[in-house]
């Protein structure tokens, strides 16, 4: 019996290990130098002045939000992602707004966000599907012209290039960026994130902000005591990356290129082998656009085979493929519902997506006979 195949997992291997293991044995279990090395390193690989390691994406998100300082008002993001994106927007006050996907890409798009955008606007957060970079170059004129935030939710983007050059996280177009290392993401240190910047200020704040909102910087100190005197001043949290976690961060940090170049492979075959399927849907070829694909997401014209998208993604389990589904919008969670109202008729776009999506294993464990049984499992349903 052939293993079961997932839609997405982590890749750990002897050296990840052993970085693991001479952080356990270290002085510091918590954030120490090992975190500083991985924040020097990830900074270095994606071309930022400064990277901030966190606990999560999701405690990323929420203190670049209160990094801003923004106040009261909206912030405009996709619908096509995880709750996180929008919920960071309403845990400093902000009210979510959500504006349509483009149909092509699942990205946020960017006319949809222009009629989005009001006097209350503070902030946008683009949400890079699937490792695919959204408009940044749109995003940041628009930002400019109507004096709002940016920050980019790359938790899916690490390793992939603007369609402009550059790597996602580099700060041209935007505040700061946030990275997920969730274990299902391109690179994985259990739970964990990191913010980018180029702004000195927003650097020290995010600092501040994972930590208590506590500072023993002597330039932030007006008459210290002594050594030992440290001064809260701000409202912060514990969002600190582990030492554990950034060994491990920057040991897959060494080899992301590897996994992207794997997870392109990936994709190469599937393209030779479904594309000439009429009720499927492929991700747009970026031709020499580097992309770092997270998901391979898939469009299934469910009709035209004649089942549905659980009958279709039991079927896929029979043969022992995973898939999965990205996204449930987020204006339809309970929670969002309860508080905007019922919203779904506003974005057809999203909708159309959400109708047909269906993201198919990608991961760079993954062997070719692994990418063969998923071409063939989808094969056979139509
Ligand atoms: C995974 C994810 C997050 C949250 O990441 P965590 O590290 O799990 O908090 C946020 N946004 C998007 C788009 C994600 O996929």
């Amino acid at each position: 019996m052939n293993a079961f195949i997932p839609y997405g997992r982590q890749l750990i291997e002897d050296d990840d290990e052993a970085a693991v293991v001479a952080a356990l044995r270290s002085d510091f279990l918590t954030q120490g130098p090992a975190t500083r090395t991985f924040e020097d390193e990830l900074a270095a690989y994606v071309g930022a002045r400064y990277c901030v390691a966190v606990s999560s994406a999701t405690a990323g998100l929420h203190i670049a939000m209160a990094a801003l300082d923004l106040g009261p008002g909206e912030g405009v993001t996709s619908p096509n992602t995880f709750v996180a994106t929008s919920n960071a927007m309403a845990y400093v006050g902000l009210e979510p707004v959500f504006a349509d996907v483009d149909p092509d890409t699942g990205n946020l798009s960017l006319a949809a966000v222009r009629e989005a955008i009001n006097d209350r606007t503070r902030v946008i957060a683009p949400v890079h599907f699937g490792g695919l970079p959204a408009d940044m170059e749109g995003f940041a004129t628009l930002a400019g012209e109507r004096g709002v935030s940016v920050v980019e939710d790359a938790a899916h983007a690490i390793g992939s290039e603007y369609v402009s050059g550059g790597r996602v996280g580099n700060g041209r177009f935007s505040s700061m960026t946030v990275f997920s290392f969730h274990p299902v993401k391109s690179m994985t240190t259990g739970e964990g994130g990191a913010i980018t910047t180029n702004d000195p200020a927003l650097h020290e704040a995010l600092m501040m902000l994972r930590s208590h909102g506590i500072t023993r910087d002597p330039a932030r100190l007006a008459d210290a005591p002594g050594a030992w005197w440290y001064e809260q001043q701000m409202l912060g949290f514990n969002y600190r990356m582990t030492d554990i976690q950034a060994a491990l961060g920057a040991s897959q940090l060494r080899k992301l290129d590897r996994f992207r170049d794997r997870r392109l492979a990936i994709i190469a075959r599937y393209r030779a082998g479904l594309s000439d399927l009429a009720w499927l849907n492929l991700p747009p070829d970026t031709g020499t656009q580097t992309v770092c694909w997270h998901l391979f997401v898939a469009r299934f014209d469910f009709e035209a085979i004649g089942r549905t998208r659980a009958e279709v993604m039991a079927a896929l389990a029979g043969e022992g493929v995973g898939s999965q589904v990205h996204y449930i919008p987020v204006y339809r969670q309970p929670w969002y519902v309860a508080r905007q109202g019922d919203r779904s008729g506003r974005f057809p776009d999203t909708e159309a997506w959400y109708a047909r999506c269906l993201s198919l294993p990608l991961y760079p464990a993954m062997t070719d006979e692994d990418a063969d049984r998923v071409i063939a499992a989808v094969r056979g349903l139509g």
